[in-house]
């Protein structure tokens, strides 16, 4: 099987799968009894939280065990947003965003102005469209780092600028196809929120985190014991010093990885760009290493995937989330402004458990 989905979710590793029964074995107890065994997995919840905090170098923020991206994209957008509900506030994001925000700013129409911005033939947003959206009601703006379907990386240290003038303003990365892959080359500390996921970086399923300005104060929506102050119920204690373990190892091998799937692009770019009818939704240069989207001409999204999984290779056609509902791919559609290559995209997304005789294999077929 050749595996070429990575976006959607990644292989966990050993060190992550043997630390989650470790914990599960020897600390199942509940970090929030105040018997020695609780004090004892309760040290270790707050280890975990200082490993992240460390190995994104921030110094003003606090980490919130989520059950994944979406749950924390959630809590940032609907925690920041609510108790300025019917005030005339603006609150700002972009048309690529991944459900998991999007979804919340169509929802949030009904009380807020809310501007989307859009991105352009460079697959990021315009800074000076995001200069011009900003006004003094704006509370909130949420933007991506790198967009999950074509790969385009936007520029945050830019982006920090410019919102950095507004101090009324809080401002939220969805990093799930940043961090850990991408090096990071803006301060976390300039960040009022940013959001991540364990199994985008070879960690387990159902845990991520939102890493949140500690002063912050977010409206929460589950009431119960306040384990983590904005989120009740009983803390995961192996998932999360798992997750923990799975931001550090990706940090650690951040540049290796990066080279080695960028090698694989390359060469994938390089080979497609012959293949007539092929076009590549996106570039090398500002793009994700680890995602190339392109269309091939006549043939719709679906057929494509169908016949590689013929030969067992396994890409996507969109966002693995909506993959059921066939329709253009909002974001190439965003990007090229074309219907027919929006419905016969391809996402090829590697990690390093890939090679490069996989992706002759694939251009071959
Ligand atoms: N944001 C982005 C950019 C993503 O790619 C994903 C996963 N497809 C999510 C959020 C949601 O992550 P999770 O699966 O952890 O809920």
């Amino acid at each position: 099987m050749i595996y070429f989905d990575n976006v959607a979710t990644t292989k966990p590793i050993k060190e992550v799968l043997d630390i989650y029964n470790k914990v599960n074995e020897e600390c199942w107890y509940n970090a929030s009894s105040s018997h020695r065994a609780g004090i004892k997995a309760s040290n270790l919840f707050e280890k975990a939280s200082k490993l992240v905090l460390k190995t994104i170098k921030a110094t003003n923020k606090k980490v919130i065990f989520t059950s994944g991206a979406t749950e924390a994209n959630n809590m940032a957008i609907y925690g920041v947003c609510e108790r300025y509900k019917n005030q005339n506030k603006r609150i700002i994001t972009t048309k690529v965003e991944h459900p998991s925000v999007l979804n919340c700013f169509k929802d949030l129409e009904n009380y807020f102005d809310v501007v989307y911005l859009d991105i352009t033939s460079d697959g990021i947003i315009d800074l000076d469209e995001l200069k011009q959206a900003i006004n003094n009601d704006t509370i909130f703006i949420s933007i991506m780092w790198v967009n999950n379907i074509i790969g385009a990386v936007n520029n945050i240290t830019e982006i920090i600028k410019i919102i950095k003038q507004f101090p009324k303003i809080k401002f939220h990365i969805d990093a799930v196809q940043g961090i850990g892959k991408i090096p990071t080359n803006f301060e976390i500390d300039d960040v009022d929120l940013l959001t991540m996921s364990s199994h985008k970086i070879h960690g387990l399923k159902g845990c991520g985190m939102l890493i949140m300005n500690q002063k912050l104060n977010l409206t929460t929506f589950t009431e119960g014991s306040n384990q983590q102050i904005i989120k009740s119920g009983t803390i995961d204690l192996p998932s999360s010093v798992a997750c923990a373990k799975a931001l550090e190892i990706a940090v650690k091998k951040i540049d290796e990885e990066y080279f080695q799937v960028l090698e694989f692009k390359k060469f994938l770019y390089n080979e497609l760009i012959k293949i007539p009818n092929i076009k590549i939704n996106g570039k090398i240069e500002n793009y994700s290493p680890y995602i190339l989207n392109f269309s091939y001409l006549g043939v719709n999204s679906e057929t494509f995937l169908h016949y590689l999984e013929e030969n067992d290779i396994y890409v996507s056609i969109s966002s693995a989330c909506n993959a059921k509902l066939i329709k253009p791919e909002r974001t190439v559609l965003a990007l090229t402004k074309d219907e027919s290559l929006a419905k016969s995209s391809i996402r090829i997304s590697f990690s390093s458990d890939n090679t490069l005789d996989e992706v002759k294999i694939l251009i071959k077929k």
